[in-house]
């Protein structure tokens, strides 16, 4: 399982991981949007670098969970937890429900509001790249090696070293190793990173368990609003496709 290691003290804040994954993922300019600068991530900047005293940069992007709450909150499947460790987002199943932005512990994904059809983006861990033996751009960018990608294991026991080895340096922490089940990006730091969750101590189990008992609470609220949803998306979708048909496709699709 593959996975990204952070270290935020080898990270000199030149932004080449952010211009990197842009150009990997044929990214649209930025909008900016009042609501949406806060943290740098947005549906057109799938990580950004976030500027703490001292100066810290601390590089965010999705955390590739191993148990990922966005994925159980989605109602028609549209992400999923791929065998390399990539949490991956299939556009054509998407209705636009936003459930996975309200389950994601760390706030990652973001709607696309420039697009007519409903949209959710986030970083997938360029699994195009990594099914072609690459690493993700951003990693295999980075000028001071602050970010690096490799096995899952491999990256915990290199974490685990550097803490060990450098008394004082850094934390006592990796953050990622177990906090919601573990996730596929982890850091380690000598600045406190727990801005990256809001301040909140996450549990050490996995989300889905309480996105699960929390659907199984409101049941017939979330499956109908799910059709609901799935209904609007397959009428926006239809009308869509009429647009781009001709007029003789369209008198065909009318005689279906
Ligand atoms: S960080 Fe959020 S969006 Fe990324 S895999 Fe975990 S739950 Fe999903
Ligand atoms: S892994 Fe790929 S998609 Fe994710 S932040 Fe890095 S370059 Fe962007
Ligand atoms: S490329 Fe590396 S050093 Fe530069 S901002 Fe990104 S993580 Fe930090």
């Amino acid at each position: 399982m593959k996975a990204i290691l952070t270290d935020t003290t080898l990270c000199i804040g030149c932004r080449d991981c952010v211009v990197a994954c842009r150009k990997a993922n044929a990214l649209e300019p930025e909008v900016p949007r009042r609501w949406e600068t806060r943290d740098g991530l947005s549906a057109r900047n799938w990580t950004s670098i976030v500027e703490r005293p001292g100066p810290v940069y601390v590089r965010k992007q999705c955390r590739h969970c191993l148990e990922p709450a966005c994925a159980s909150a989605c109602p028609v499947g549209a992400l999923r937890r791929t065998p390399e460790g990539a949490v991956v987002y299939d556009g054509s199943k998407c209705m636009g429900c936003r459930y996975c932005m309200m389950a994601c512990p760390y706030g990652i994904p973001r709607y696309d509001w420039d697009l007519a059809v409903p949209y959710v983006r986030k970083c997938i861990l360029c699994y195009d790249r990594l099914k072609e033996g690459k690493q993700p751009a951003c990693t295999e960018i980075c000028p001071t090696e602050a970010t690096i990608f490799g096995d899952r294991e491999a990256l915990l026991q290199e974490a685990r070293r550097r803490i060990r080895e450098n008394p004082g340096r850094y934390a006592d922490k990796i953050w990622g190793e177990t906090e919601v089940g573990g996730t596929s990006v982890f850091y380690i730091s000598d600045a406190d990173l727990s801005f990256l969750t809001r301040g909140r101590e996450l549990a050490q189990t996995p989300m889905p368990a309480h996105t699960a008992s929390a659907m199984h609470a409101v049941p017939f609220a979330f499956f109908g609003m799910a059709a609901t949803m799935a209904g609007i998306s397959w009428i926006i979708g239809r009308r869509m496709d009429l647009q781009q048909k001709s007029p003789e496709d369209k008198k065909d699709d009318d005689h279906e």
